[in-house]
Parts: C-alpha cells; structure tokens; sequence
C-alpha cells in the first residue's frame, strides 16, 4: 500500500519510547486543525506515515478509519500535536517534497548549524534528509530564503558536504564536533563561524570555555537532530561553563576578530590574514606540544582541550615575541646530538624546514625575520655562506663564525686560535665532536678587532730599534713584565713575539726619565 506524495505532506518525528509506543510531532508552525496523519500498515505494521493537509488532497481517509487501535490526543492550544499510537515495527517515514519552515541564514552564521536548525525546524530525522529536497552544499543560498550565504565546510551530510574552498582550508575546521559558547547561544540563538575554527577555543565576551560535550559525556556532533540539544534531550543551551585562561581568550579573540573580517570581506587580503594566525598557532603550537619528526600533523583537534593546548602553547609564544620563540629554538636545538648540531639545517630540523616550506612565504615572514636574527645572535653553530634559505645577513652577520674561518682571517693556526679562545683573548666555542676532533666558533666582533689591532703589532727586533736597545735587555725587560707581549712563544705558543704600539710608545717614556743603567 503506498501514499500519494503531497506537495503539503510533512515528515514528522517519529519517536520509540520504552513502553513501545510511537509519539508524532508536528513542527510548529503549522496552522489549521484539518490535516491528519496518514499512516500506512503492511500487514498490520505501519510501514509510512505523513502529516497531510487536506486542502490539497482531498482524498484523506479518516484517520480513526485506518489504526482502529490508535488513540489521538491534540491540543488546540499550541501547534504541536501528538498523536500516540500503541503499535509497532520499523516505519518509513515519508519524506516532505517541500519545507515548511524555510529559515534565513543570518550573516557570519556557521553553514553545518544552519543545515541542522531547518532540518530540526522541520523535524526532519536528520539534516541529511534535505539532500532528498534538492539541497546541496553549493546551492545552500538559493535555497535558503534569501539572506546570507552560510560559512565554511560542511562534512559527513552525503549529498549536502561541501569542501572548504581556498578561503580558509578545511583543516582549520573542525569537521565532526560542534563546538560554542553556551551563554552566547542563549542569548543570541545564532551559532557563529568563528565555532567552527578549530583554533577558536573560548568565548572573549563571556570569558568562558567554548563547550563540545554534554552534560551526559556525549560529543555533539553535527549529525545529531536538533541544533540546539543533545541526542540525550538535554537543551545545550543551559549547560554550564567553565572560565578559560587568559592566553585562550586572547588567542580566540584574535581569531574572532580576523573571521568576522574574513566573512564580511570578500577580498583575499581579508583571508589571507585570518589563514595567516591560523598557520602560526599551527606551526608554533606544534613545536610546542608536538613530538618527533611529524609533529606538525596535529590531531584530533575537533576535541576543544587538545585544541586549547595547542592554542595556549602558541599563545604563550606570541605573546613574548621574540624571546619566547628564542627559547622554543633553545630547546629544540638542545635535544640535537653535539656532532650534528653546527649546521642549521640539522640543530633545528623540522621547524627550520616548516617555516621556509614553499607557500608560506607570507604567513611565516615574521618567524623567518626572527629565527634569522636568533642564528646571527645567539647561536653558535655554523652558517654556510651558501645558504639560500637565510637571508644573506644571516650569513655575513652572524655573530659566530667557524674556527678555520677565523683562524684564516688573522692569518693564524687553528691550534693558535683554540688557544686564544681558552685564553679569554677571543669570545668562542671549542666544541668536542665524538669522532674526536674539535669544532670551534669565535666571536665575529673579537675576530675583527684583533684583526685591527694586529695591524698595529710589532715584532721583538722593530721594538729593540724603536727603543734603541738590545735584545738581550728587551727579554729583560719582558722578563720583568714590563714589556708585556701580546702574542709569543710564552703566551699563546705563537713562534713569534709581538707587542702592542702603544705599549712600546709607553714603556719608551718611562725609559726616558729613568738614569741610563
Ligand atoms: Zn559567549
Ligand atoms: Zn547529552
């Protein structure tokens, strides 16, 4: 036995109690006493049921007439009517071929909360239901009446999913729980995009945590059949809150900011901005809380506490810009075996590598502008000259260069320079490598000042001419420490003795006013 499709016919929900009795519900809304339900039974087990109206068919037998067991219980008082059947077995219930209750999506309101509220709006099983309607994730505007068009990515809806799009890339989204700010709910009853960032953890008006589970520990997922409770009964809207830290506040309300922009700004400006944060928080929280060499595939993120740690994390990061980010580089160089740790590429390895990937040239300039300056400044590892990764700065102005550099430029042995290192002559390095060999850095400063200064030096004979004696007196007068040389033999091991100009010029007036031995 089939049913004629009605064009008013609407689904209705069709619900099995403990004590086996089906309970109808009519969306509110409609108007008139006149319709009825029409059930159809297949060997005594209603196998259909519809809501008609009968003004477009004519043709409705009573109802009485057709569950002779069934009792009927309405109240004119409100829209919603109840008819309770004792009856039972599976029911196909029939599918409206047109809604009743066509709502308006409202600007900035997130597209899977809009799906869910018409399909609860029209007590429909499931959102899913409207993909028998016509609806599609790309005609959403057309079907809506009028109004916005609703935000972001919709998922798991068959027929209605829609991917992201290149605004802001899906996996920025969270896809599979919903997530919001129950007092904003309440007062506004508007289920903002901003929920649906999966970075967006709390609530900057109300201070609060945003929410993703009920009170009876189920996850709300956007399949469920109400948008505004849980597949428990229970109305999200009272549930309770929990303050959120400061950083999680400031944090989503910095992504707050940039969506609302992003979804009243068609430009590409406006998104690049939003995508921008959304790649920082990733990129640092990952370093952060994240493990191993794949630590950048965060995940479970639709769980809003592993997405508040990874946003607090980051948060803290940004918000002691740039020293914080120095101290994340700390670490992570820290954990780096000693004999791989002079090179940048392997000391800072995957994070060296994310924030000079291809296509982030935009969103990480500030983490790239600030990594350089760390490796000019605190870092005492090596830099290739040929690295075209850094900027040429880096390379030229980093502040430690290698020891055969160095030693190179003041025309020393490398023995010579470790020696002036231990000696406090030169700022730098004497790494012991474990194959046995050394690697060693000097200061750049130190190494141009000496290179200065040894343009100045002199050798013993020049200083015997200078002071008009011989050089048996001159190691006299080195013996008796006052001529002090700055390089030799009994101070850095170097063959030759230098001494200072000034030093010389010195000790030459002294000399002077003392009676010739
Ligand atoms: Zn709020
Ligand atoms: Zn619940």
């Amino acid at each position: 036995m089939g049913l004629r499709r009605t064009t008013r016919s609407l689904c209705v929900q069709w619900n099995w109690t403990p004590q086996c009795v089906a309970s109808f519900t009519v969306p509110s809304g409609v108007h008139g006493d006149t319709g009825a339900f029409r059930i159809c039974f297949r060997e005594g087990i209603p196998t259909r049921a519809a809501y008609v109206v009968p003004s477009r068919n004519s043709a409705v037998e009573s109802l009485a007439h057709r569950t002779p067991r069934g009792r009927r219980s309405r109240s004119r008082a409100s829209h919603q009517r109840q008819l309770l059947l004792k009856i039972g077995g599976d029911v196909v219930i029939e599918v409206p071929t047109k809604l009743l209750v066509r709502p308006v999506a409202r600007s900035g309101e997130l597209a899977q909360a809009v799906l869910l509220r018409v399909s609860g709006d029209n007590a429909l099983s499931s959102p899913r239901s409207l993909a028998t309607l016509g609806w599609r994730g790309d005609n959403l505007a057309e079907r809506l009446n009028g109004g916005s068009i609703p935000i972001g990515p919709i998922n798991g809806l068959g027929l209605l999913n829609r991917s992201a799009g290149n605004r802001v890339p899906s996996r920025f989204w969270t896809l599979r729980r919903s997530r919001f700010c129950p007092i904003c709910l309440q007062e506004t009853l508007f289920w903002k995009a901003e929920w649906g960032l999966c970075f967006t953890v709390a609530c900057p008006i109300h201070r609060v945590k945003l929410v993703d589970r009920c009170s009876c520990g189920k996850e709300l997922r956007w399949t469920r059949q109400n948008l505004h409770s849980c597949t428990c009964g229970e109305d999200i809207r009272c549930l309770s809150t929990e303050p959120a830290s400061k950083t999680a506040i400031y944090m989503s309300a910095e992504i707050q900011i940039a969506g609302e922009a992003c979804w009243s700004d068609p430009s590409v400006s406006a998104a690049d901005h939003l995508c921008d944060l959304l790649h920082r928080v990733w990129l640092l929280g990952a370093h952060v809380v994240g493990t191993g060499v794949k630590r950048k595939q965060l995940s479970d993120l639709h769980d809003c506490r592993r997405a508040t740690e990874v946003v607090e994390a980051a948060g803290r990061v940004l918000g002691h810009w740039p020293e914080a980010f120095f101290e994340l580089l700390d670490d992570l160089s820290a954990g780096i075996p000693p004999d791989k740790s002079n090179r940048v590429a392997a000391a800072f390895g995957p994070v060296y590598r994310d924030i000079y990937a291809k296509g982030t040239w935009r969103a990480f300039s500030m983490l790239r502008e600030s990594f350089e300056q760390y490796v000019r400044l605190r870092w005492t590892g090596q830099v290739a000259k040929r690295n075209r990764r850094l900027g040429d700065e880096a390379a030229t102005e980093h502040v430690w260069i290698p020891a055969t550099r160095a030693a190179k430029e003041l025309g020393w042995r490398a023995p010579r320079l470790r020696r002036a290192i231990a000696a406090g002559i030169l700022r730098g390095h004497v790494r012991p490598l474990p194959s046995g060999r050394t690697m060693s850095v000097a200061h750049r400063e130190d190494v141009d000042h000496v290179k200065k200064e040894q343009l100045q030096w002199i050798d013993l004979s020049t200083v015997c001419r200078f002071l008009r004696i011989g050089k048996r007196h001159a190691k006299g007068l080195m013996q008796s420490t006052r001529l002090r040389p700055v390089t030799g033999p009994s101070v850095d091991g170097s063959s030759v003795w230098r001494f200072r100009q000034i030093d010389v010029t010195e000790l030459a007036r002294t000399l002077k006013t003392e009676p010739a031995v």
